[in-house]
C-alpha cells in the first residue's frame, strides 16, 4: 500500500520551493517600493502576492477538489492605482509560469480565497512579511488539514541558516511534515527548483528537562505577541538564556530541529482578544508535533484548525520540545 499523502508532500514540497525562487529574487532586487499597506495596516509585497498566485495555481491543478483558504485577496491588487504592482507581480510570476496575464495571477490569487472545509489546504505565502522587508526571517507555509487537523506541513525558510550556530553557513531550508510519519529538512536547492536536491534528513526536538538551560523563540514584532509576559515567565521558568527574536514561523523550525526548546506567543497586551490565523500556525505545529515536540494554546487546550479562517477557540500559542510543556502550562497559570 502507498506511504498515505505522499501526493500532495510531494507537491507541498515543490510548492513552497518555487515560491521561495520567486520570493528570493524580488528580495534580490528590491529596488522598488514593493510594499504597500492593506486595510490592517500590515504590509504586503510583490512578493506576497506572487507567492499565493504560483502556490493556487499549482494547488488548483494537481488538487483540483481542494479548497485553498490563504492569507492574500487579489482586491487592492485589481484598483487601477495598483497596475504598476501588478505588472511587477505578473513579471515574477511569468518567470516562473510563461505567459502568465495580470488577470491570471489576480484570479490564481483569489483562488485562494475559498471558505475552509473538511478538507482544505491553507498557506500564508509569506509568513513574517516585515521580516521579509528588514531582510531577515520569513517563510512560505503551507499545510494541508482535514477534520480539524493538521495531515502535512511544508515551510520553507529563505534566509535560515542550515545551522543556527553557523550564521556564515548556507542558508535556505525547507521542512517538511506528515502526521504520523515524523519531520524532516533539506536545503533550499539553488538554482532549478524542479532539481532534487540534497537528500532529506529527520529533525528532533531537543531532549533538554531542565528549564534553567531552556532556550526560547519569540516574536521579533511587538504587537504579535506579549514581551513582558514572556519574560515573567522566563523569571518564574529561572530560564538563563535571553529569548532568541524571528520572526514567522522559522520559530517552529527551529524548535522542531532542536536548537531551541521553547516558543511562547502569550497574546499582546494591546490586543488581547487576538485569535491567531490558520495558516500562521498549522504547517510550524505538525512540524514541532512530527519531530518529537508539543503544541498547545497558553492555555493547554490543542490548537483546533476545524473552527474556520482563525484558531477561535484557543488563546496564544505554546510550542516545546515537550519535557519542558507541563512546565510551562503552570508557569503561565501563575501569572
Ligand atoms: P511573527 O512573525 O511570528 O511575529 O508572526 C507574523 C504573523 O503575526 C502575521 O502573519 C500575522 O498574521 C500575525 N499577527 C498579526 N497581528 C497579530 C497579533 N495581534 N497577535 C498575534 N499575531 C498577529
Ligand atoms: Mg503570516
Amino acid at each position: 500500500m502507498p506511504t498515505p499523502y505522499q501526493a500532495e508532500k510531494e507537491h507541498a514540497r515543490q510548492a513552497v520551493i518555487r515560491a521561495a525562487v520567486l520570493c528570493r529574487q524580488v528580495q534580490a532586487e528590491m529596488i522598488h517600493p514593493t510594499s504597500t499597506q492593506k486595510a490592517d495596516r500590515s504590509p504586503v509585497t510583490v512578493a506576497d502576492y506572487g507567492s499565493q498566485a504560483l502556490i493556487c495555481q499549482g494547488l488548483a491543478e494537481a488538487f483540483s477538489g481542494d479548497p485553498v483558504v490563504a492569507e492574500e485577496t487579489a482586491e487592492g491588487l485589481r484598483r487601477p492605482d495598483q497596475t504598476e504592482m501588478l505588472a511587477l507581480v505578473t513579471h515574477y510570476v511569468g518567470a516562473l509560469l510563461p505567459g502568465a496575464t495580470p488577470n491570471d495571477v489576480c484570479d490564481w490569487i483569489d483562488y485562494g480565497n475559498a471558505d475552509p472545509d473538511h478538507r482544505f489546504w491553507t498557506l500564508d505565502p509569506i509568513d513574517g512579511t516585515s521580516g521579509f522587508l528588514r531582510g531577515e526571517q520569513y517563510a512560505i507555509a503551507l499545510a494541508l488539514v482535514e477534520d480539524g487537523q493538521v495531515q502535512v506541513g511544508a515551510l520553507a525558510c529563505p534566509n535560515l541558516p542550515l545551522a543556527l550556530a553557523q550564521q556564515d553557513g548556507p542558508r535556505g531550508v525547507v521542512f517538511l511534515a506528515v502526521r504520523g510519519q515524523g519531520a524532516e529538512m533539506i536545503p533550499l536547492p539553488k538554482g532549478d527548483p524542479w532539481v532534487n536536491g540534497s537528500p532529506a534528513r529527520p529533525i528532533a526536538v531537543a531532549s533538554l528537562s531542565d528549564p534553567a538551560a531552556a532556550r526560547f523563540v519569540e516574536s521579533v514584532e511587538a504587537d504579535h505577541a506579549n514581551h513582558e509576559a514572556h519574560q515573567s515567565l522566563a523569571r518564574v521558568l529561572d530560564l538563563t538564556h535571553p529569548s532568541l527574536r524571528i520572526d514567522s514561523q522559522a520559530k517552529y523550525g527551529i524548535v522542531a530541529r532542536g536548537e531551541a526548546d521553547i516558543y511562547l506567543r502569550l497574546p499582546s497586551a494591546q490586543n488581547p482578544g487576538y485569535r491567531e490565523r490558520i495558516w500562521d500556525h498549522a504547517a510550524g505545529a505538525l512540524l514541532v508535533e512530527e519531530a518529537g515536540g508539543r503544541v498547545t494554546d497558553a492555555l493547554g487546550a490543542e490548537l483546533d484548525f476545524g473552527q474556520g479562517r482563525r484558531l477561535s477557540k484557543n488563546r496564544g500559542v505554546v510550542a516545546s520540545n515537550g519535557r519542558l510543556h507541563s512546565a510551562i502550562l503552570s508557569a503561565i497559570q501563575s501569572l
